[in-house]
């Protein structure tokens, strides 16, 4: 394994700490003594204390990012080898251990959170995704990938590019290119307490999946019986297909992507669930719900996973108000007796300010019993604040206002 440059570092003072206390970023600003001049990613930074003018951590410079320095380890020392990653891989699993009884698709490597800042690594089954968005990492590809593929016992790992470096020519493997095997029309299967799925590793969303959202869906599956769903933004049918597989009497489904739905339907399918029992709608989920309301409909679950309307600081206040405008219409759409499932995935936002929405769109606040609030599984750890993007509340509306 090659390491570009090495290059020595010392960081402003509150920077210093941060890291200290285990952030895993250093910005360009921070860096009080660093190269002259331009280097190649991926060089290996030694950061110094100030004050032992010892290393303390470690990490890899990124030329393109104003977040310059992303930390791989902390301590004094570090031998930045084939052995060093295949223990933090080993490490990563460790932590996976519990879930893979139940289910075969999960997040292997979450970047920062387990030691590989700018990389995701999803597993379907035997397929790896490789998703990668900082060129950090590609002085290091050649080595990682085997050992990847030995530690997870994958059969073939399937390359993503974030949007930014969809053109770095730099990087030796294309967008959505299969390394290692290949993948008989695109799709590979997985399980997920007792559910089967088809991801689509290379054209989907992300890497195919959101498999942030597995222990909410499990909740489903273990609440639905006997009643009538609604899931909107619902995908590849993720929430609702948990639902009729808990015994749900009906479900229907709302996503604007007719693909998406297409997918669902397989799905569907897949689990010889009954179709008749499913009502798949292609189209804006606020106008859905909206003519929903309008014909005074009530279902007894209602589960709202958006995609994140916050993806830049300047939209917080107006994702807010869609976020205020969705939880109202869900609420309305709510049943007496019935959940209401609310996700949220940015990490601008706190939970506090999350539910602050929901006590300003349901009007009637005490007839919203909170029955669970649910952050990330454990396949996303979380080390650091920006991290904590996901948040879900579920709601149960008290009967004797129905
Ligand atoms: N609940 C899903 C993941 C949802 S991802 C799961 O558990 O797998 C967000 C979804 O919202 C995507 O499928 C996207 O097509 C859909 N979407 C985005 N904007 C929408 C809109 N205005 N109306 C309906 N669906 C929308």
């Amino acid at each position: 394994m090659k390491i570009p440059e090495t290059l020595a570092i010392r960081l402003a003072k509150t920077a210093e700490t941060a890291v200290k206390k285990g952030h895993p970023w250093v910005f360009e600003q921070s860096i009080l003594k660093g190269p002259a001049g331009a280097q190649p990613p991926g060089s290996l930074c030694v950061l110094f204390d100030q004050r032992s003018n010892k290393p303390f951590a470690f990490g890899l410079w990124d030329s393109a990012e104003i977040i310059r320095i992303k930390i791989i380890h902390r301590g004094q020392h570090l031998n930045f080898d084939e052995d060093f990653l295949s223990e933090q891989l080993e490490r990563a699993l460790i932590l996976r251990k519990s879930l893979l009884k139940n289910v075969s698709g999960y997040r292997a490597i979450h970047g920062e959170n387990d030691g590989f800042p700018g990389i995701v690594l999803d597993i379907y089954d035997k397929t790896g995704v490789f998703k990668i968005y900082s060129e950090i990492w590609t002085p290091y590809l050649d080595a990682l990938l085997p050992l990847i593929s030995k530690i997870f016992q994958l059969e073939q790992i399937v390359f993503r590019r974030s949007r930014k470096l969809m053109e770095n020519s730099e990087i030796p493997f294309s967008e959505g290119e299969v390394i290692g095997g290949a993948l008989p029309e695109g799709k590979v299967r997985f399980e997920e307490y007792g559910v089967s799925f088809f991801a689509y590793p290379a054209s989907g969303h992300k890497t195919g999946f959101f498999l942030d959202q597995r222990p909410n869906r499990h909740w489903v599956q273990q609440h639905a019986r006997g009643k009538t769903v609604l899931d909107v933004f619902s995908y590849v049918g993720g929430f609702g297909i948990h639902a009729l597989k808990g015994g749900a009497a009906s479900l229907t489904s709302v996503d604007i992507s007719a693909q998406a739905m297409q997918v669902a339907h397989e799905n569907m399918l897949l689990n010889n669930l009954d179709s008749g029992k499913w009502n798949a709608v292609v189209g804006d989920a606020f106008r859905e719900m909206s003519r929903l309301i309008q014909k005074r409909s009530a279902f007894d679950m209602v589960v709202l996973d958006p995609p994140s309307f916050a993806k830049k600081a300047s939209e917080i206040a107006e994702a807010l108000k869609q976020y205020e405008r969705l939880a109202q219409m869900g609420a309305a759409l709510t049943a007496g007796n019935g959940y209401l499932i609310l996700c949220f995935c940015s990490s601008r936002i706190g939970m506090e300010e999350f539910k602050e929405t929901h006590r300003k769109a349901f009007g009637d606040y005490p007839k919203w019993q909170i029955v669970k609030e649910v952050y990330h599984d454990v396949d996303h750890p979380v080390i650091f604040p920006e991290a904590g993007y996901l948040k879900t509340v579920i709601y149960r509306k008290k009967g004797i206002y129905s």
